[in-house]
């Protein structure tokens, strides 16, 4: 018997043996193909002799300091570099361990910036419907999923939430996308108009939503439109690109597709890719120099920011992804999946949309693909989906709930930027079988 508590008490998967590049195999010696790399997180794959060789070395010389005592070589080169390739006005690195961390630092960053600032009734955080931002409490209040919200509500810190920008199940007919865009970007406007603008914080968003919605990028021009609102009001833009960035989409921080900058980033994932659990949270030096001449501390901290080892992981990540150009890969390799996933299933009956950027790829299903009927969300067809690709070597991150957190269905790819063209046909296939039209009605 076993004393770990899983994630699913009556589910029992296989034990992983070891990664070779894309693929992870299990003590039977199956290999399965890493096509959402876990959770958009092994970008380099499962064998990077660099970045094993980068945590050994470091673990060798000092595996970890707290760094109420020490700052570390790793931790200051991470820093550099992340700053280095940053949107502009990002200055300041604060190192964690995940992605909720992540989002927790730069809430209460928003908020302890904000009084320091001298505009102590600033307290209100909007973020999107269908968003997700991670499972610690404040990071849970903040995204939008009803799903993942609703048994943990009485625990939760008021929040408030406008439409995503999903073109898809949004855009009206006649409507262009941009006029879409602006039309929901224009619901921030009204959200702080209704709570008072000078009552409110931060407007937090995925630049490329994820998890929840399967890979929705924004509409052209609509983060413009959300920095503008932003600006004129004195509220903070927190980007959570804790999936999406990391060269995930194609550049290294999603938002520069969209040209515009954040006041604070949260990143996760890409960065120790899966070899370190790391996360970061930038802010621009205004927020930085606000805090240092004031109370000189940021009232937060966990026992490992900052971790040397895990630090050092992610200034090998960094390298590989940006020094010696893999994150380059990204986009034409993100172009050849999709164009092969739209030949193959361009006359599924059951195709509602591919969508995405770079190699972050949703494929939305529905019953009915001229009215976008979803199935009956009691088929539970994600669970389906994701056993037959499991089962026939593909791994995959299908969810349920794209619509509204209980209608709609997705599949998300998010394979390792190092994947070859050759394995393109293999993740096609396994979806041909798992989502065939028999298949999904069980
Ligand atoms: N934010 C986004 C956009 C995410 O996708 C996730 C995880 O999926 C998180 C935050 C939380 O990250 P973690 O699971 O590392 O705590």
């Amino acid at each position: 018997m076993s004393h770990i508590f899983p994630r699913h008490c009556h589910k029992h998967p296989p034990v992983v043996s070891h990664g070779e590049g894309p693929f992870l195999y299990d003590t039977t010696g199956k290999a399965y193909f890493d096509g959402s790399g876990g959770a958009a997180v092994s970008c380099l794959g499962h064998s990077d002799a660099e970045v094993i060789a980068a945590i050994k070395g470091q673990v060798d010389q000092v595996a970890f300091a707290h760094t109420s005592f020490f700052t570390s070589a790793p931790a200051e080169a991470l820093a550099d570099k992340l700053i280095e390739n940053a949107p502009e006005g990002l200055e300041r690195v604060y190192l964690v361990s995940g992605g909720s961390e992540a989002m927790e630092s730069a809430l209460k960053l928003a908020r302890q910036y904000m009084l320091e600032k001298g505009e102590p009734n600033r307290r209100h955080i909007i973020a999107r419907r269908q968003s997700y931002h991670g499972n610690t409490l404040g990071a849970l209040a903040t995204g939008g999923n009803a799903w993942r919200r609703e048994p943990f509500a009485p625990l939760l810190m008021e929040t408030h939430h406008i439409a995503p920008c999903f073109a898809y199940r949004g855009q009206e007919p006649g409507e262009s996308l941009e006029a879409y865009g602006l039309r929901v970007a224009n619901e921030l406007e009204a959200k702080l108009e209704e709570l008072g603008a000078e009552n409110v914080l931060a407007f937090v968003a995925e630049p490329v939503v994820g998890a929840t919605a399967g890979a929705v990028p924004p509409a052209p021009g609509y983060f413009k439109r959300i920095r503008e609102i932003c600006d004129r009001y004195g509220i903070l833009l927190i980007l959570d690109e804790v999936m999406c960035g990391m060269g995930r989409t194609g550049t290294l921080f999603a938002c520069e597709q969209d040209d515009v900058a954040p006041d604070i980033c949260a990143i996760a994932k890409g960065l120790g890719a899966g070899y370190q659990a790391i996360g970061a949270m930038l802010c621009t030096g205004e927020i930085y120099d606000c805090i240092r001449d004031g109370s000189g501390f940021f009232q937060h901290g966990h026992t490992y920011l900052g971790h040397p080892t895990a630090a050092a992981a992610g200034l090998a990540v960094l390298n590989r992804l940006v020094d010696q150009g893999i994150a380059e890969r990204v986009a034409p390799m993100g172009e050849k999946l999709r164009t092969a996933l739209g030949d193959a299933f361009e006359d599924h009956p059951h195709l509602g949309d591919i969508r995405g950027r770079g190699l972050f790829i949703g494929i939305e299903l529905v019953e009915d693909r001229d009215t976008k009927t979803p199935f009956d969300p009691s088929l539970k067809i994600q669970d389906g989906i994701k056993a037959r690709c499991f089962e026939a070597g593909l791994i995959c991150y299908p969810m349920g709930g794209t619509i509204d957190g209980k209608r709609g269905n997705h599949i998300l790819l998010a394979p390792p930027f190092i994947m070859e063209e050759t394995h393109i046909g293999l993740m096609v296939d396994a979806l041909n079988t798992a989502i065939a039209p028999d298949a999904l009605r069980g």
